[in-house]
Protein backbone atom coordinates (compact mmCIF):
# COMPACT_ATOMS: atom_id res chain seq x y z
CA UNK A 1 0.00 0.00 0.00
CA UNK A 2 1.30 3.20 -1.22
CA UNK A 3 1.22 6.22 1.62
CA UNK A 4 -0.98 9.26 0.90
CA UNK A 5 2.07 11.95 0.83
CA UNK A 6 0.04 14.82 1.00
CA UNK A 7 -1.13 13.23 5.11
CA UNK A 8 2.13 14.32 6.39
CA UNK A 9 3.12 17.84 8.06
CA UNK A 10 6.38 18.98 6.87
CA UNK A 11 7.81 17.59 9.85
CA UNK A 12 6.60 13.97 9.03
CA UNK A 13 8.18 14.39 5.71
CA UNK A 14 11.45 14.97 6.88
CA UNK A 15 11.04 11.71 9.11
CA UNK A 16 9.93 9.74 6.15
CA UNK A 17 12.96 11.09 4.24
CA UNK A 18 15.35 10.26 6.62
CA UNK A 19 13.96 6.43 6.25
CA UNK A 20 15.05 6.60 2.99
CA UNK A 21 18.23 8.34 3.44
CA UNK A 22 17.37 11.60 1.89
CA UNK A 23 17.78 14.71 3.57
CA UNK A 24 16.08 17.10 5.03
CA UNK A 25 15.71 19.81 2.35
CA UNK A 26 14.74 17.32 -0.11
CA UNK A 27 11.77 16.79 2.13
CA UNK A 28 10.90 20.30 2.36
CA UNK A 29 11.31 20.58 -1.81
CA UNK A 30 8.83 18.20 -2.25
CA UNK A 31 6.31 19.74 0.68
CA UNK A 32 6.79 22.90 -1.56
CA UNK A 33 6.05 21.20 -4.42
CA UNK A 34 2.58 19.85 -2.91
CA UNK A 35 1.35 22.50 -1.71
CA UNK A 36 2.84 26.01 -3.17
CA UNK A 37 3.03 24.40 -6.24
CA UNK A 38 -0.31 22.13 -5.98
CA UNK A 39 1.69 19.19 -8.35
CA UNK A 40 -0.92 16.69 -8.69
CA UNK A 41 2.17 13.64 -9.76
CA UNK A 42 5.38 13.04 -8.36
CA UNK A 43 6.60 12.89 -11.65
CA UNK A 44 5.54 17.06 -12.11
CA UNK A 45 8.23 17.22 -9.38
CA UNK A 46 11.17 18.57 -12.17
CA UNK A 47 14.06 19.75 -9.87
CA UNK A 48 14.35 16.16 -8.08
CA UNK A 49 16.29 13.54 -9.80
CA UNK A 50 14.62 10.83 -11.74
CA UNK A 51 15.82 8.17 -9.39
CA UNK A 52 14.51 10.12 -6.26
CA UNK A 53 11.09 10.03 -8.16
CA UNK A 54 11.01 6.53 -8.63
CA UNK A 55 11.83 5.87 -5.45
CA UNK A 56 9.50 8.22 -4.17
CA UNK A 57 6.63 6.79 -6.33
CA UNK A 58 7.14 3.46 -5.29
CA UNK A 59 6.13 4.36 -1.27
CA UNK A 60 4.21 7.46 -1.80
CA UNK A 61 1.11 8.52 -4.02
CA UNK A 62 -0.97 11.80 -4.22
CA UNK A 63 -4.84 11.43 -4.38
CA UNK A 64 -5.54 14.37 -6.00
CA UNK A 65 -9.01 16.13 -7.30
CA UNK A 66 -10.14 16.17 -10.81
CA UNK A 67 -12.22 18.37 -12.43
CA UNK A 68 -15.67 17.39 -13.29
CA UNK A 69 -18.92 18.96 -15.10
CA UNK A 70 -18.26 22.76 -14.64
CA UNK A 71 -21.85 25.30 -15.14
CA UNK A 72 -21.12 28.83 -16.05
CA UNK A 73 -24.19 31.29 -14.13
CA UNK A 74 -25.37 34.48 -16.19
CA UNK A 75 -24.00 36.64 -13.16
CA UNK A 76 -20.42 34.88 -13.78
CA UNK A 77 -20.40 32.59 -10.76
CA UNK A 78 -19.03 29.22 -11.91
CA UNK A 79 -20.06 25.73 -10.21
CA UNK A 80 -17.58 23.60 -10.84
CA UNK A 81 -18.15 19.67 -10.11
CA UNK A 82 -15.09 17.38 -8.55
CA UNK A 83 -14.37 14.09 -8.26
CA UNK A 84 -12.16 12.46 -5.66
CA UNK A 85 -10.18 9.51 -5.61
CA UNK A 86 -13.05 7.09 -4.85
CA UNK A 87 -14.83 8.26 -7.29
CA UNK A 88 -16.89 10.21 -5.36
CA UNK A 89 -18.23 13.63 -6.17
CA UNK A 90 -18.42 17.49 -4.64
CA UNK A 91 -19.05 20.16 -5.66
CA UNK A 92 -17.53 24.09 -5.15
CA UNK A 93 -18.68 27.42 -6.78
CA UNK A 94 -16.48 30.35 -7.45
CA UNK A 95 -18.17 34.12 -6.91
CA UNK A 96 -16.88 36.64 -8.71
CA UNK A 97 -18.35 40.20 -7.01
CA UNK A 98 -17.07 43.87 -7.84
CA UNK A 99 -13.58 43.55 -5.99
CA UNK A 100 -13.80 40.10 -4.71
CA UNK A 101 -13.76 36.41 -6.22
CA UNK A 102 -15.13 34.32 -3.50
CA UNK A 103 -14.32 30.55 -3.39
CA UNK A 104 -17.01 28.38 -1.54
CA UNK A 105 -15.98 24.70 -0.87
CA UNK A 106 -17.63 21.75 0.29
CA UNK A 107 -16.12 20.26 3.65
CA UNK A 108 -17.94 16.53 3.76
CA UNK A 109 -19.35 14.33 0.87
CA UNK A 110 -22.88 15.07 1.79
CA UNK A 111 -23.94 15.76 5.14
CA UNK A 112 -24.80 14.21 8.44
CA UNK A 113 -27.28 16.96 9.75
CA UNK A 114 -30.49 16.74 7.01
CA UNK A 115 -31.43 20.16 7.93
CA UNK A 116 -35.15 20.03 6.17
CA UNK A 117 -34.68 23.18 3.89
CA UNK A 118 -31.52 22.13 2.34
CA UNK A 119 -30.97 20.23 -0.68
CA UNK A 120 -27.12 19.16 0.73
CA UNK A 121 -28.98 17.55 4.09
CA UNK A 122 -30.89 14.92 1.46
CA UNK A 123 -27.71 13.55 0.44
CA UNK A 124 -26.31 10.74 3.05
CA UNK A 125 -23.13 11.50 4.66
CA UNK A 126 -20.62 9.60 2.48
CA UNK A 127 -16.92 10.66 4.12
CA UNK A 128 -15.13 13.51 5.19
CA UNK A 129 -12.62 15.53 3.05
CA UNK A 130 -9.59 15.38 3.89
CA UNK A 131 -6.90 18.38 3.90
CA UNK A 132 -5.84 17.93 0.45
CA UNK A 133 -8.85 18.04 -0.89
CA UNK A 134 -10.31 20.93 0.87
CA UNK A 135 -6.83 22.41 -1.02
CA UNK A 136 -7.08 21.51 -4.07
CA UNK A 137 -10.99 23.23 -4.62
CA UNK A 138 -9.43 25.96 -3.66
CA UNK A 139 -6.73 25.37 -6.07
CA UNK A 140 -8.57 24.31 -9.22
CA UNK A 141 -11.57 27.29 -8.51
CA UNK A 142 -8.68 30.14 -8.49
CA UNK A 143 -8.14 29.42 -12.06
CA UNK A 144 -12.20 30.45 -12.68
CA UNK A 145 -11.23 33.46 -10.08
CA UNK A 146 -8.32 34.21 -12.74
CA UNK A 147 -10.23 33.62 -16.18
CA UNK A 148 -12.99 35.56 -14.79
CA UNK A 149 -11.20 38.70 -13.99
CA UNK A 150 -7.99 38.30 -13.80
CA UNK A 151 -7.65 38.83 -10.36
CA UNK A 152 -6.78 35.55 -7.98
CA UNK A 153 -9.64 34.59 -5.07
CA UNK A 154 -9.38 36.72 -2.58
CA UNK A 155 -11.66 34.83 0.15
CA UNK A 156 -12.89 31.72 0.89
CA UNK A 157 -16.14 30.31 2.19
CA UNK A 158 -17.07 27.07 3.90
CA UNK A 159 -20.31 26.96 3.01
CA UNK A 160 -20.76 23.96 0.36
CA UNK A 161 -21.47 20.67 1.19
CA UNK A 162 -21.20 19.12 4.78
CA UNK A 163 -20.72 20.47 8.37
CA UNK A 164 -17.03 21.51 8.65
CA UNK A 165 -17.11 21.78 12.33
CA UNK A 166 -17.81 17.98 11.90
CA UNK A 167 -15.16 17.14 9.87
CA UNK A 168 -12.96 19.59 12.45
CA UNK A 169 -9.08 18.38 12.00
CA UNK A 170 -9.61 18.59 8.22
CA UNK A 171 -10.70 21.49 8.24
CA UNK A 172 -8.26 23.11 10.32
CA UNK A 173 -5.03 21.55 8.80
CA UNK A 174 -6.60 23.32 5.07
CA UNK A 175 -7.40 26.41 6.73
CA UNK A 176 -3.83 25.93 8.26
CA UNK A 177 -2.18 25.28 4.77
CA UNK A 178 -3.75 27.77 2.74
CA UNK A 179 -3.06 30.30 5.27
CA UNK A 180 1.05 29.18 5.68
CA UNK A 181 3.30 31.10 3.31
CA UNK A 182 4.38 26.89 2.70
CA UNK A 183 0.88 27.15 1.12
CA UNK A 184 -1.25 29.96 -0.83
CA UNK A 185 -0.33 32.64 2.35
CA UNK A 186 -3.65 33.99 2.56
CA UNK A 187 -4.69 35.51 5.84
CA UNK A 188 -7.18 34.25 8.07
CA UNK A 189 -9.44 36.93 7.94
CA UNK A 190 -10.41 36.08 4.49
CA UNK A 191 -11.85 32.76 5.41
CA UNK A 192 -15.49 32.37 6.78
CA UNK A 193 -16.45 28.93 8.13
CA UNK A 194 -20.05 28.53 8.07
CA UNK A 195 -21.51 26.36 11.06
CA UNK A 196 -24.66 25.00 12.23
CA UNK A 197 -24.10 26.07 15.66
CA UNK A 198 -21.66 23.21 16.91
CA UNK A 199 -20.65 24.35 20.62
CA UNK A 200 -17.95 22.31 20.91
CA UNK A 201 -16.56 22.74 17.83
CA UNK A 202 -16.46 26.32 18.45
CA UNK A 203 -14.87 26.21 21.14
CA UNK A 204 -12.22 24.11 20.27
CA UNK A 205 -11.64 25.90 17.41
CA UNK A 206 -10.69 29.54 19.64
CA UNK A 207 -8.65 27.15 21.67
CA UNK A 208 -6.63 26.22 18.67
CA UNK A 209 -5.53 29.87 17.98
CA UNK A 210 -7.97 29.98 14.68
CA UNK A 211 -8.62 33.71 13.97
CA UNK A 212 -10.93 33.03 10.93
CA UNK A 213 -14.63 34.50 10.71
CA UNK A 214 -17.71 32.35 11.85
CA UNK A 215 -20.78 32.70 10.44
CA UNK A 216 -24.15 30.87 12.20
CA UNK A 217 -26.78 29.32 10.25
CA UNK A 218 -29.29 30.62 12.64
CA UNK A 219 -32.82 30.64 11.13
CA UNK A 220 -34.64 30.62 13.71
CA UNK A 221 -34.12 32.61 16.96
CA UNK A 222 -36.32 30.39 19.30
CA UNK A 223 -35.27 26.75 20.38
CA UNK A 224 -38.59 26.07 19.61
CA UNK A 225 -38.98 26.91 15.96
CA UNK A 226 -35.46 26.04 15.29
CA UNK A 227 -35.66 22.29 16.63
CA UNK A 228 -38.30 22.00 13.66
CA UNK A 229 -36.23 22.63 11.52
CA UNK A 230 -32.59 21.93 12.24
CA UNK A 231 -32.04 18.42 13.83
CA UNK A 232 -28.81 20.27 15.50
CA UNK A 233 -30.81 21.96 17.85
CA UNK A 234 -31.58 19.59 20.18
CA UNK A 235 -28.34 18.19 20.94
CA UNK A 236 -26.78 21.71 20.60
CA UNK A 237 -29.62 24.77 21.89
CA UNK A 238 -28.97 28.29 21.51
CA UNK A 239 -27.96 28.87 24.69
CA UNK A 240 -24.99 26.05 24.46
CA UNK A 241 -24.30 27.35 20.83
CA UNK A 242 -24.27 31.60 22.17
CA UNK A 243 -22.02 30.75 25.12
CA UNK A 244 -19.53 29.18 22.64
CA UNK A 245 -19.99 32.30 20.40
CA UNK A 246 -19.04 34.39 23.30
CA UNK A 247 -15.89 32.70 24.08
CA UNK A 248 -14.95 32.85 20.67
CA UNK A 249 -15.48 36.51 19.99
CA UNK A 250 -13.40 37.30 23.80
CA UNK A 251 -10.59 35.50 22.71
CA UNK A 252 -9.97 36.15 18.86
CA UNK A 253 -12.86 39.46 18.21
CA UNK A 254 -13.13 37.89 15.01
CA UNK A 255 -16.18 38.52 12.86
CA UNK A 256 -19.44 37.18 13.77
CA UNK A 257 -22.07 36.33 11.22
CA UNK A 258 -25.69 35.19 11.94
CA UNK A 259 -27.46 34.05 8.47
CA UNK A 260 -31.21 34.01 8.39
CA UNK A 261 -33.12 32.55 5.95
CA UNK A 262 -36.28 34.34 5.85
CA UNK A 263 -38.98 31.55 4.97
CA UNK A 264 -42.58 32.71 4.42
CA UNK A 265 -45.11 32.51 7.18
CA UNK A 266 -42.38 30.76 9.49
CA UNK A 267 -39.88 33.07 10.60
CA UNK A 268 -40.49 36.27 8.80
CA UNK A 269 -43.18 37.75 11.86
CA UNK A 270 -42.04 41.21 13.74
CA UNK A 271 -42.06 38.78 17.03
CA UNK A 272 -39.16 36.95 15.22
CA UNK A 273 -37.26 39.97 14.41
CA UNK A 274 -37.74 40.81 17.96
CA UNK A 275 -36.32 37.55 18.98
CA UNK A 276 -33.59 38.11 16.88
CA UNK A 277 -32.92 41.44 18.41
CA UNK A 278 -32.63 39.49 21.87
CA UNK A 279 -30.06 36.96 20.06
CA UNK A 280 -28.18 39.78 18.56
CA UNK A 281 -27.81 41.18 21.94
CA UNK A 282 -25.69 39.01 23.02
CA UNK A 283 -22.74 38.69 21.13
CA UNK A 284 -21.44 41.59 18.38
CA UNK A 285 -22.25 40.36 14.99
CA UNK A 286 -23.65 41.10 11.86
CA UNK A 287 -27.02 39.85 10.29
CA UNK A 288 -27.17 38.70 6.87
CA UNK A 289 -31.13 37.79 5.78
CA UNK A 290 -30.98 35.06 3.29
CA UNK A 291 -33.61 34.71 0.20
CA UNK A 292 -34.77 30.86 0.55
CA UNK A 293 -33.47 28.80 -3.14
CA UNK A 294 -35.99 26.85 -3.61
CA UNK A 295 -35.30 23.09 -3.25
CA UNK A 296 -37.44 20.36 -4.86
CA UNK A 297 -39.58 18.34 -2.79
CA UNK A 298 -39.11 21.27 0.41
CA UNK A 299 -42.40 22.67 1.37
CA UNK A 300 -41.00 25.68 2.33
CA UNK A 301 -41.33 28.95 0.35
CA UNK A 302 -39.05 32.27 0.75
CA UNK A 303 -40.75 34.91 2.65
CA UNK A 304 -42.74 37.55 0.42
CA UNK A 305 -40.76 40.64 -0.97
CA UNK A 306 -42.58 43.00 1.25
CA UNK A 307 -42.41 41.17 4.12
CA UNK A 308 -38.55 41.43 3.79
CA UNK A 309 -38.50 44.42 3.59
CA UNK A 310 -40.74 44.91 6.81
CA UNK A 311 -38.29 42.72 8.69
CA UNK A 312 -35.62 43.91 7.54
CA UNK A 313 -36.49 47.91 8.01
CA UNK A 314 -37.93 46.81 11.84
CA UNK A 315 -34.26 45.63 12.46
CA UNK A 316 -32.44 48.59 11.03
CA UNK A 317 -34.55 51.15 12.46
CA UNK A 318 -33.28 49.47 16.21
CA UNK A 319 -29.89 49.82 15.05
CA UNK A 320 -29.14 46.31 13.74
CA UNK A 321 -26.48 45.43 11.20
CA UNK A 322 -27.89 44.07 8.70
CA UNK A 323 -27.73 43.14 4.84
CA UNK A 324 -30.06 41.29 2.19
CA UNK A 325 -27.78 38.72 0.56
CA UNK A 326 -28.38 38.46 -3.12
CA UNK A 327 -28.60 34.39 -4.66
CA UNK A 328 -25.96 34.21 -7.00
CA UNK A 329 -25.50 31.18 -9.72
CA UNK A 330 -29.49 30.89 -9.52
CA UNK A 331 -29.66 29.51 -13.06
CA UNK A 332 -27.24 26.80 -12.27
CA UNK A 333 -28.65 25.94 -8.95
CA UNK A 334 -25.08 26.73 -7.65
CA UNK A 335 -26.67 28.93 -5.10
CA UNK A 336 -26.22 28.08 -0.74
CA UNK A 337 -28.03 24.58 0.11
CA UNK A 338 -28.32 23.24 -3.48
CA UNK A 339 -25.41 21.79 -3.60
CA UNK A 340 -26.50 18.35 -4.59
CA UNK A 341 -24.78 16.26 -7.59
CA UNK A 342 -27.41 16.93 -9.87
CA UNK A 343 -25.95 17.31 -12.82
CA UNK A 344 -23.09 15.31 -12.91
N1 LIG B 1 -23.25 23.07 7.07
C1 LIG B 1 -22.87 24.42 7.18
C2 LIG B 1 -22.26 25.00 5.91
C3 LIG B 1 -22.92 24.65 4.61
S1 LIG B 1 -24.53 25.27 4.30
C4 LIG B 1 -24.03 25.25 7.67
O1 LIG B 1 -25.13 24.74 7.72
O2 LIG B 1 -23.79 26.39 8.05
C5 LIG B 1 -24.24 26.98 3.86
C6 LIG B 1 -25.44 27.88 4.14
O3 LIG B 1 -26.52 27.67 3.21
C7 LIG B 1 -26.07 27.67 5.52
O4 LIG B 1 -26.31 28.91 6.12
C8 LIG B 1 -27.35 26.97 5.18
O5 LIG B 1 -28.29 27.07 6.19
C9 LIG B 1 -27.74 27.68 3.91
N2 LIG B 1 -28.76 27.01 3.11
C10 LIG B 1 -29.05 25.69 3.07
N3 LIG B 1 -30.05 25.45 2.20
C11 LIG B 1 -30.40 26.65 1.68
C12 LIG B 1 -31.35 27.06 0.70
N4 LIG B 1 -32.10 26.17 0.07
N5 LIG B 1 -31.45 28.37 0.41
C13 LIG B 1 -30.64 29.28 1.01
N6 LIG B 1 -29.69 28.96 1.91
C14 LIG B 1 -29.58 27.65 2.25
FE1 LIG C 1 -25.77 20.16 6.43
FE2 LIG C 1 -25.52 22.83 6.50
FE3 LIG C 1 -27.26 21.67 4.80
FE4 LIG C 1 -27.75 21.63 7.43
S1 LIG C 1 -27.63 23.44 6.10
S2 LIG C 1 -27.94 19.90 6.01
S3 LIG C 1 -25.70 21.43 8.24
S4 LIG C 1 -25.04 21.48 4.76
Amino acid sequence: MKKDIRKFTTEELIKEFEKLGEPKFRAKQVHEWLWKKSARSIDEMTSLSKDLRIKLQDQFEILPVSEGVIQKSTDGTVKLGMRLHDQRLIEGVMIPDDDRNTACVSSQVGCSLSCSFCATGFLKRERNLDAGEIYDQVVLLNKYALEHSQKPLTNIVYMGMGEPLLNFDNVMNSIRIITSPDGLNMAQKRITVSTSGIAKGIKRLTDEGMKFNLALSLHAAVDEKRDKIMDINHSNNLETVFDSLRYFYEKTGNKITFEYILFDKFNDSLEDADHLIELYNKVPAFINIIEYNNVEGVDFKKAKSEKRNEFVNYLRNRGVSVAVRRSRGKDIDAACGQLANKNQ
